[in-house]
């Protein structure tokens, strides 16, 4: 049991309507002050204030039972959802970096072999066990800054049998940790070199082979695909779109992020996110009002890119569409696990306020992995999932950027790091 929280975020509110958050219900955090917070089992049992919890019966009789965590007045906040990750890979792109402080741009620096493809030979030869102790660190590294439930895309070895051994070291390190992971596979993230002017037959690979076997392997529950310039045209992804559904996987997809790409033939397929979101049609917009599709907004790419734009937060969420914050964890454009770090970018970037940052990087992004009847949000019944934060107020999370005030983090249950 946590007692004296300062602000106890539960995300619950009585005013919103049901489904993803919209428009004004982005900013409904259904703060408790002075707030307690009991679990058990892995499970949130009440929610309410310290006066309330020492006057209840149970737990008046129970005392000794209980562990008691005195909060102190630091604020609680549901565990962070970083709904965007890519947490396989061996090394970082330190030439890349540098190449970028000189000038060059990410579709230059990736014609010259840097890029996503940069990261596959290191990741084709890694043994799973390595490549398992990567996701691993990177897991354990992601609940010290507060998310306690993270999806976990393949990608960066794109065969089939580098995409399943990738798969196969989420699942291993998931194994190890004790938050909730949601692996994706996304074979489709470039055309391979090898298949270089011959797409359509990397297409069948990641179609008639990888997502079979990983769907009868029960090793993603995702497919995702890198729709763009450069990359996956929107025949290419339908196609692959097809084969998920027809598999049983629900999809979701890199979308718009170098160019814009015409959203409404995607939405027969009931994907469950499309991220970055950087250049998106003014009707486009207008459709993911209707549909509960996720924008999920990634702004960690735009600041690591050295972007001036970033996309355009105040007109989706105005229009009604459901907005999520991810950091979009990978070596080449976003290498943070930091979601403190994206609310803070969606503040001073995207003009998203600091309560509409905390709904997204949390309720919404448990929308986007389909996961919000369990995550996202502190409410009875629901896992045990939040962290702590050595600050007297929410709105400090975003506002010390660059820092980690995060204390402590429970997942599932289970207290991970603390200080
Ligand atoms: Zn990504």
């Amino acid at each position: 049991m946590l007692v004296n929280i300062g602000q106890l975020l539960t995300l619950r509110s009585d005013r919103v309507k049901a489904g993803p958050r919209r428009a004004a219900d982005l900013k409904e955090l259904g703060i408790i002050k002075d707030g307690a917070l009991l679990s058990q089992g892995g499970r949130i049992v009440s929610a309410g204030t310290t006066k309330d919890a020492r006057r209840d019966p149970w737990l008046r009789k129970n005392r000794a039972k209980v562990m008691e965590i005195d909060c102190a007045g630091k604020v609680v906040i549901p565990g962070f959802v970083d709904s965007h990750t890519h947490p396989v890979f061996v090394g970082p792109r330190l030439v890349d970096f540098e190449k970028r402080t000189e000038g060059a741009s990410y579709e230059e620096i990736a014609a010259s072999g840097g890029g996503i493809r940069s990261s596959l030979e290191a990741v084709r030869k890694a043994p799973k066990s390595a490549l398992a102790a990567k996701v691993l660190a990177a897991l354990n590294e992601m609940a010290a800054h507060g998310t306690t439930t993270a999806e976990a895309k393949s990608g960066y070895g794109l065969t089939v049998d580098s995409e399943l051994k990738s798969l196969e070291a989420i699942r291993d390190a998931a194994s190890l940790w004790p938050g909730t992971v949601v692996p994706t596979l996304l074979g489709a993230h470039v055309i391979p070199a090898e298949f270089q002017g011959r797409s359509q037959k990397y297409v069948d690979a990641v179609c008639k082979e990888m997502i079979p076997q990983a769907a009868r392997r029960k090793l993603a529950q995702f497919v995702d695909v890198f729709c763009d310039r450069g990359a996956f045209t929107p025949q290419e992804t339908e196609q692959i779109f097809a084969s998920a559904e027809s598999h049983g996987l629900s999809v979701r997809a890199h979308m718009g992020q170098l160019s814009q790409t015409t959203l409404e033939p995607f939405l027969r397929f009931n994907p469950a996110s499309f991220d970055h979101m950087d250049h998106v049609s003014d009707s486009d917009i207008a459709q993911l009002a209707q549909h509960d599709t996720i924008a999920t907004l990634v702004p960690g790419a735009n600041y690591f890119l050295g972007l001036e734009e970033y996309p355009d937060a105040r007109h989706l969420i105005d229009a009604g569409v459901p907005v999520a914050l991810a950091t979009d964890y990978n070596p080449g454009t976003s290498p943070t696990v930091s979601m403190p770090m994206a609310m803070s970018l969606a503040c001073t970037h995207m003009k998203m306020s600091p309560a509409e940052a905390l709904a997204a990087a949390t309720i919404n992004g448990a929308h986007a992995l389909r996961l919000a009847g369990r995550k996202g949000s502190v409410e009875p019944g629901k896992d045990a999932d939040f962290a702590i934060f050595a600050v007297k107020d929410y709105r400090e999370i975003p506002y010390f950027f660059g820092a980690d005030h995060c204390s402590m983090t429970v997942l599932n249950g289970v207290i991970a790091g603390g200080e």
